[in-house]
Order: C-alpha cells, then structure tokens, then sequence
C-alpha cells in the first residue's frame, strides 16, 4: 500500500577470459547475486491464485496455510502470531503476522518485512465502478512476500552470519475507503501496530528493518523516502550504496520523497527498530504505480527484472553483514 502524507588468437584471450568470468562468478555469489528471480515470480503468481487475500475471507486463510508451510520448507522457526483488530469502520478483522526466523540463536538479528494482505477495495481505480471491488494486490503485497521467501529459501542454502526474522505483516491494506469521513491515518497498518506493541519474542530488537512494498512494476522507482530518512538515515544511505554497486540505480534513485505511512512507521515509531521502506512512489508521475489500489494490480504487472532488483540487494545487504550500528 502505503499512504502519502502530503507534506531508488583465440587460445591466448580464451584463458584470461575464463579466469574473468569466474572472477565476476564469485564475486556475484559474494554479493548475493544467488537470488532467483523465476523463483520469486513463482511465489508471487502462486498467492495471486489464490484470489485477493482480503481479511475475513477464505481465500485469506488459505494462503496463510501456505505461508506458513512454505516457509517451514526452509526453517523449523516460524511463529504464527494470530490477533485481532478493529477495522476503521469498527468492524474485527482476524489477522496473522508470520514471523520466519534465521540463525535464531544469533544476537545481532536483521528484520525483513512485507505485508501479505490484500486491500479489500480498489477505491483508486479510473473506474468508480470498481470502488468496491477487491483489489488482487499482485504487487501491493504479493512482490514484496514473494521477494522475500525466496530469501527465505536462499538463507536456508547458506546460514548468514546475523540472525534474520521474515516478518510477514497482516491487515496493512484496509484502511479506510476513499469515500469515508473521520477515519485516523492509524487505519492502516494494522498488523504492524499489533507486531511493535506485541513483538513475537518479548523484548525482541533488531539492528535494523527493510521493508519491501510495491517491488514488482517494470517501472518501479524507489525514492529515499522521508519516513525512512527521518527514522533511518544511514540504513537508508548503505541500502541506496549497496543497490547502486550492483548496478541497479535505475530504480533505486537518490532523490528524496514525501513521507509514508506504511509498516515501518510503526516499526520505528512503536518499536524503535530504525527501518527502511522500499516502496515504489515515482516523484515525477503519479507517485504510486499507476495499478495501486485499482482491479488492475494484477500479475501481468510483475516484472521479474525488479524482483530481482531488489532481492539482490536484500541479499548483499544481508550477507555483507556490517550496516550501520
Ligand atoms: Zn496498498
């Protein structure tokens, strides 16, 4: 989701080319190059199968059933915190945050978010027509969710030296309907609110947060965005590096942008886990992809160039270990 606050000779050449291309092979691998694009689209289009992820609704339940299974595929750690909360329209709304854990024993832990949900209402799409319609949320939930099991599968390859926590967050999308009067911005994020006030491990902390929203447009732009520049300056400034170095500027940008309302603020604000959201909002067209809360937000918008993109970078940032303190 996200809310804007108005206010990213043959024989002689044969042999040193060889020696080249193993030397850019190992340095990929160092650089967690190991992210499997296909991978990651297949964990994308696999929750759009299952229809719009909208709370209270079978279709919600089932994937996560399969969320959790999945990601027991991968590591025996994985908590399932169940939980409820008052919608904006006061009606309950039955939430599960998934939390997958990584070198669980570790002091020095990395937390990964996305939200799994998907938003119950396509209240931005050209079509009032559609207003009330469920929005399918291939990449508003399911890009940033498929992004990062597929680091869940690739962190059960090869241990990190830092713990890592894969938070899947629920209820972030039903905020309040555009039509609707009165509504406090906390009517987003929900499952996030409940998760920093309640984390899953008593006291839990983490040296710093990611979160991934809105990851998988081919035209996806992620700006420094001013939640995480005022919360997170630094994490923010290692992650926009470590993207660049791996040639990926193209859609990690170094301009800054308004800040959101999304998961992070409360993971910061609650919490006190500096995290960085990386969030498509293209400053120079109509800020979120053109699909954002639309019926169009579906899998023919995913391009797996931006996944890999950004689970790439998810992985440097993981495996060269040190970011800011
Ligand atoms: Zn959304």
């Amino acid at each position: 989701m996200a809310y804007n606050i108005p206010i990213m000779l043959k024989r002689a050449i044969l042999i040193p080319a060889l020696v080249v291309l193993a030397a850019a092979f190992s340095c990929g691998e160092e650089k967690g190059m190991g992210f499997d694009a296909s991978s990651a689209y297949g964990f994308v289009k696999k929750q759009v199968e299952f229809g719009p992820r909208v709370p209270n609704t079978p279709a919600h339940d089932a994937c996560a059933d399969w969320l959790v299974k999945t990601l027991k595929q991968w590591t025996p750690d994985v908590v399932v915190q169940a939980f409820q909360a008052k919608a904006y329209d006061g009606r309950v709304l039955d939430g599960k945050n998934i939390v997958a854990s990584f070198n669980a024993e570790a002091k020095d832990r990395i937390l990964l978010c996305a939200h799994w949900d998907s938003r119950p209402f396509a209240d931005h799409d050209p079509d009032p027509a559609n207003h009330f319609k469920p929005v399918m949320g291939a990449n508003d939930g399911a890009s940033g969710v498929g992004v990062l099991l597929e680091v869940a599968r690739q962190l059960s390859l090869r241990k990190p030296v830092a713990g890592v926590d894969i938070l899947l967050l629920d209820l972030e999308d039903f905020g309040a309907h555009r039509n609707w009067r009165g509504a406090s911005e906390d009517s987003w994020a929900l499952g996030s609110q409940y998760w920093a006030r309640n984390p899953h491990r008593p006291g839990y902390k983490a040296r710093f947060g990611v979160l991934l929203d809105m990851v998988g447009a081919a035209d996806a732009v992620f700006p420094m965005e001013g939640t995480s520049m005022y919360y997170a300056p630094a994490v923010m400034k290692k992650i926009w590096e470590t993207a660049r170095g791996l040639g990926h500027a193209k859609y990690f940008q170094a301009r800054e942008a308004d800040p959101l309302i999304d998961d992070h603020l409360y993971i910061n604000k609650i919490a006190g886990i500096p995290t960085v959201d990386i969030i498509h909002y293209d400053t120079e067209k109509q800020g979120f992809p053109a699909s954002w809360h639309t019926v169009g937000d579906t899998l023919d918008k995913i391009d797996v160039n931006t996944l890999k993109a950004v689970g790439e970078t998810v992985l440097a940032v993981i495996y060269q270990g040190k970011l800011p303190e």
